[in-house]
């Protein structure tokens, strides 16, 4: 297993995370909670799920569709929302984990790293965070409006917070800004992990990606992870009508809405493949070692 010295740990955002938290829990224990501002935080939880999900992952990280530049900035712009940096910054660790699933040079695999850090710790990484490596993203890194996203990150979502404050109640900042930004962060690191260590295997994959119910019910459609590993271009995590995949479903009414096209599909050898693998029992093993799988971007 990789070791982490303390020197690599970025205590700044360390220190934004924890304070984050506390202003959470404070906050919730202030202004209390009803069942409209536990609405209004599950729905701004779903928003910024969604377009983690349905933008930085399937768009930017792996150009499952594509859509106009506007668009592309409305996408990258609602992101940073997540609070989880920059879209190229996202794009270019998932494209590494991809490339380098569950070996040395996977950003958080838990088994190279152990579970704190595959869960959070990689992302306070003086090694991963403090720049964006732009040739890993050359398909997006040329558009100066992402560029400005990717390393004005906090700005979006710090308007938004002021805003909120000014416009309506403290209440409603706290569920919306605070309660939902933490509860979507800890849904998503814990997929990264847990989608690596519980769940079945569809598929021979070279890592230990697995499909994950609980994961693909609270991430709308990410906890298909074995599926996703094996074939990373579609824009469909859920390979079949049982798998629900709603980043997926609604990537399709924004294709039927002509704001996204090109949507990429499985291709049927695959989807047979994995119907016959089901059939036989006939899943692969957890062999981390080999060389990178099928598909990266
Ligand atoms: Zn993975
Ligand atoms: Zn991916």
């Amino acid at each position: 297993m990789r070791q982490h010295k303390l020197e690599e740990v970025d205590f700044s955002g360390v220190l934004f995370v924890v304070v984050f938290h506390v202003l959470t829990i404070v906050g919730v224990f202030v202004v209390g909670s009803s069942l409209y501002l536990v609405g209004l935080g599950f729905l701004s939880y779903s928003i910024r799920v969604w377009v983690i999900t349905a933008g930085y992952h399937r768009y930017f990280a792996h150009r499952s569709y594509q859509t106009s530049r506007a668009f592309q900035f409305i996408i990258g712009l609602l992101g940073t929302l997540a609070v989880e940096r920059g879209p190229l910054w996202w794009a270019t660790m998932h494209r590494l984990h991809h490339r380098y699933a569950d070996q040395e040079q996977d950003v958080h695999s838990p088994f190279q790293d152990g579970l704190l850090w595959a869960y959070i710790g990689w992302m306070h990484s003086k090694n991963n965070c403090a720049t964006t490596d732009y040739s890993k993203v050359k398909d997006f890194s040329n558009y100066p409006e992402l560029r400005w996203l990717n390393r004005f990150y906090l700005i979006p979502p710090l308007v938004v917070g002021i805003l909120l404050l000014i416009l309506c109640s403290q209440a409603v900042f706290v569920w919306v800004v605070l309660v939902g930004t933490v509860i979507q962060w800890h849904t998503l690191f814990f997929s990264n992990t847990a989608c690596h260590i519980f769940g079945s295997r569809r598929f021979n994959t070279n890592d230990t990606s697995r499909n994950n119910l609980l994961c693909a019910i609270i991430l709308m459609g990410e906890g298909w992870h074995n599926n996703h590993h094996y074939y990373a271009r579609s824009a469909r995590q859920g390979f079949y009508w049982w798998e629900v995949d709603v980043s997926y479903y609604s990537i399709k009414l924004l294709e039927k809405l002509g704001i996204v096209w090109n949507v990429r599909e499985i291709p049927r050898h695959i989807l047979a493949r994995g119907l016959r693998s089901a059939a036989t029992g006939s899943v692969g093993d957890l062999s981390i070692n080999a060389s990178h799988n099928r598909s990266d971007v």
